[in-house]
């Protein structure tokens, strides 16, 4: 392919002919930052990224340099037209499409099921596409909200029945909030880690509205919610009910890996089949798949796509 393609150095990628990185891990000079998570910012000198995620990339590493992208609001830079769009994972998450002799889109962490608390996703059609692959085999198909909301639902109720606390161990950007926001509009109240909390209100500062919920204390225990992140061991003054919400819960194992007495998977991330849906939509010659699983691609190139796997960190 023509004049844009990704090329990986110590496991970051950036563009062939273009001085910026996506979503770099080690410290550089300029980087697209797609969304907030930690395994996709770096201490930069200067990042191009959407107004809540600048908000909350300085929240988690500090003050920095940063360009504004407005959703949908083409740019030119380096003499190439650049047009950010939402990704659908958390707030903030931006896709990037480059237009230079090809149109070439790179997704970072992506979700087409629709969120409480997210931009609904686009997908724009192009030539070459850098995907991140996730759940990329066919056993990770995730259930629709409804169902998801319904299991949270039976595990808080069978919880209280037994005399015990909910307790819901989440990442604190992104799934958190979606909790925060499904069970603070069902009426219950929350009790959350500080950090949940702190993000939560950068939430509210940039038009999400969330409800219900406090930071942690242990307070009116009786019929709250409590929400921390996974690796937070905190002492309870009641017995406690653990549920971990993660997309890994199809895998039996899960909940054993967590420690807890039950998994849910309610994910920020696209299952197989919406990645599938994505690459055939955006219709390119040429896929990227980040650390994409030899069977995937090889269902792509069966499917007539110029597929790939990309390392990276
Ligand atoms: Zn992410």
């Amino acid at each position: 392919m023509a004049e844009l393609f990704p090329v990986i150095k110590k496991n970051d990628i950036r563009l062939n002919n273009i001085p910026l990185w996506l979503d770099a891990r080690k410290k550089k000079d300029f980087s697209f930052v797609s969304h907030a998570h930690s395994d996709h910012i770096g201490r930069h000198k200067k990042i191009l990224a959407s107004k809540e995620t600048i908000r909350l990339f300085e929240y988690r590493i500090g003050k920095v340099s940063a360009i504004e992208c407005e959703y949908n609001t083409p740019f030119t830079l380096w003499g190439k037209v650049f047009n950010c769009f939402p990704s659908g994972h958390i707030l903030g998450s931006l896709q990037i499409l480059i237009e230079d002799e090809i149109r070439l889109v790179y997704t970072g962490d992506i979700k087409l099921k629709t969120g409480l608390t997210t931009r609904k996703i686009e997908i724009k059609k192009c030539d070459g596409l850098i995907i991140e692959s996730t759940f990329d085999d066919p056993r990770y198909i995730f259930p629709p909200l409804e169902e998801i909301q319904q299991r949270i639902m039976e595990f808080i109720s069978s919880t209280v029945k037994l005399g015990a606390v909910p307790l819901f161990y989440t990442y604190p950007l992104g799934k958190s909030q979606e909790l925060i926001a499904m069970l603070g509009n069902l009426g219950f109240r929350m009790s959350v880690h500080p950090t949940i909390y702190a993000i939560s209100k950068i939430y509210e500062e940039c038009g999400v509205p969330l409800k219900n919920y406090e930071s942690l204390n242990f307070n009116r225990i009786k019929g709250k919610v409590f929400i921390l992140p996974p690796s937070a061991r905190v002492e309870f003054p009641k017995p406690v009910r653990t549920c971990a919400l993660t997309g890994w819960a199809i895998d039996k194992s899960t909940k054993y890996r967590y420690g807890a007495d039950e998994a849910i998977p309610m994910s920020d991330h696209a299952d197989y089949n919406d990645l599938i849906n994505y690459i055939s939509t955006a219709n390119p010659k040429k896929v990227w798949v980040i650390k994409g699983a030899p069977k995937f691609i090889n269902y792509l190139k069966k499917e007539g796509f110029e597929a790939v796997s990309i390392t990276s960190s």
